[in-house]
């Protein structure tokens, strides 16, 4: 049979109300007399570090949420999500302004526009919808978070200094999450502006354009004097048409948290895109561990609407608590069905964070391996010096144990950094810093996301370590 709180408390010899307040902490609202789950008994016995032998069979997760696929006839064209990523200096955030300021429509002139995380643009009758963080920091924590929000990147680079580390990097991110990369050559209006110098550079990177055989679009353009921005926008639509993004509106909203914060007036509030369904005023949902009902939803026009469907940015409010940027928001028909998700959400949140973690370590790699879970094990390399790191890289690569091999999906000069770390999370890959050490930041990034480091200074030492690692020999005292 079921147990209640108050059988929980008078089995563990403790105060009920003690019970609910530990439950409170864990995110569920109980009653003495509420009936519990194993989960939550766990949870519970947990924190006063008492071991429950189970008795029961271990069923299937019952919390997650099972998508069902959609039928192809009621897919329709979405609007494409775009990210503008580059190096510092390079023009983004020139360019994310430019792009908003030219696409003020006539009615809309008079409106107050918000930020709202993200904002949309109109062009030849088409929807885009662009993320206004710039930068590839916000672009890798959504994807960390198991969200992916973007479908193209625009890779800014500026044509009087060339590809920088963060270009690099940025090519790197997009290619992890599989994102196509437009490149915008920025600054042409500059005297010493040379952007065949960057076409020839980022041939390095495989962006080659297509003049020269390749099949990445380059759009030369000044963001400041507003050039060639409606070029930009077309190749944006064309991309979107190659790739035919759809989504079914016609169902509960499925959205990602962009940002979100305690509004003194307004409570907590988030700013969501919706990917999938339609969102309207009064629908019940789940943002992470968060219940909510849609009190009110602005654009990033500032009006209000009733409905938001795929790739539409809204501000939303009505939520019990602030979610955290990345988590998934699903609408529900039924408010109970809603709450009762939020709530288990919160035990297994808390469940998994006690759990040890998933992410591949080299310590465990070998187990990984044979349980055929792993086809390559990915690798972030950080020197000291560019040829180190190309050294290693090489190396690296020839390794190949029973069909598993290394795929090094960054290499960077410096220290280890907090986005490196991001990364290494998002694609469940390993660091190796040679004759470089992580960041204060980066560390405790790190240890949060059980991203597994590994500092060596010979290179001979990293191929070792990573062989033996993946034939299962590794020395446990590592
Ligand atoms: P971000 O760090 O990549 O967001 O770069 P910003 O957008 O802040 O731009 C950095 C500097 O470059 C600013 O001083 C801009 O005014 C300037 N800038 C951006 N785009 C252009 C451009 O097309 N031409 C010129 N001449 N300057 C630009």
């Amino acid at each position: 049979g079921e147990m209640t709180v108050g059988d929980l408390a008078k089995l563990l010899h403790k105060d009920a109300s003690e019970i609910i307040k530990k439950l409170m902490f864990l995110g569920v609202m109980a009653t003495i007399n509420q009936e519990i789950d194993l989960d939550t008994i766990q949870l519970i016995t947990q924190e006063y570090n008492i071991e429950i032998e189970l008795k029961l069979p271990v069923e299937e997760d019952p919390f997650e949420i099972v998508e069902k696929a959609d039928e192809a006839d009621k897919m329709q064209d979405r609007p494409p999500v775009v990210t503008i990523m580059g190096h510092v200096d390079h023009g983004k955030t020139t360019l994310l302004d430019a792009i908003r300021k030219s696409n003020v429509t006539e009615g809309e002139a008079g409106g107050i526009t918000q930020h709202i995380g993200a904002y949309q643009v109109e062009v030849n009758q088409k929807k885009i919808t662009f993320l206004d963080t710039p930068g590839h920091e916000a672009f890798t924590t959504m994807r960390a978070r198991g969200s992916k929000v973007t479908d193209i990147t625009i890779l800014v680079v500026a044509a009087d200094d060339g590809v920088m580390p963060q270009t690099i990097e940025a090519i790197n991110h997009a290619k992890a999450a599989n994102v196509p990369i437009i490149v915008a050559v920025n600054k042409i209006d500059k005297p010493d502006a040379n952007p065949d110098r960057i076409k020839q550079e980022l041939t390095e990177y495989e962006l080659v354009p297509e003049e020269w055989g390749g099949d990445t679009i380059f759009v030369n353009i000044s963001a400041k004097n507003r050039m060639n921005l409606e070029e930009l926008l077309e190749m944006i639509l064309l991309v979107a048409e190659v790739q035919e993004y759809k989504a079914n509106p016609d169902k509960e909203a499925r959205a990602t948290v962009l940002e979100a914060e305690l509004d003194k007036g307004k409570g907590p509030v988030a700013r969501i895109l919706v990917q999938e369904g339609t969102l309207r005023v009064g629908d019940p949902f789940v943002a992470g561990v968060c219940f909510g009902r849609v009190r009110a939803m602005v654009s990033d026009k500032g009006r209000r609407l009733k409905d938001a469907g795929p790739s539409t940015p809204v501000e939303i409010t009505g939520l019990t608590e602030v979610p955290q940027a990345g988590d998934r928001l699903i609408g529900f028909e039924d408010e109970r069905k809603a709450r009762e998700i939020s709530d288990k959400r919160a035990i297994n949140l808390r469940q998994s964070e006690l759990n040890a973690s998933s992410r591949v370590t080299l310590d465990d790699l070998y187990k990984h391996i044979k349980e055929g879970e792993m086809k390559d094990l990915y690798v972030i390399i950080k020197a000291d010096v560019q040829g180190s790191a190309e050294a290693l890289k090489g190396s690296l690569e020839k390794i190949d144990v029973e069909g598993v091999r290394v795929k090094i999906i960054h290499t960077g000069v410096g220290a280890i950094t907090e986005s490196d770390i991001i990364l290494a999370s998002a694609s469940n890959a390993i660091i190796i810093g040679f004759n470089v050490r992580p960041e204060p930041a980066a560390k405790t990034t790190a240890e949060q996301e059980k991203v597994d480091i590994r500092l060596h200074r010979i290179i001979y030492n990293v191929i070792e370590e990573i062989e033996q690692a993946m034939k299962g020999m590794l020395d446990p005292e590592f």
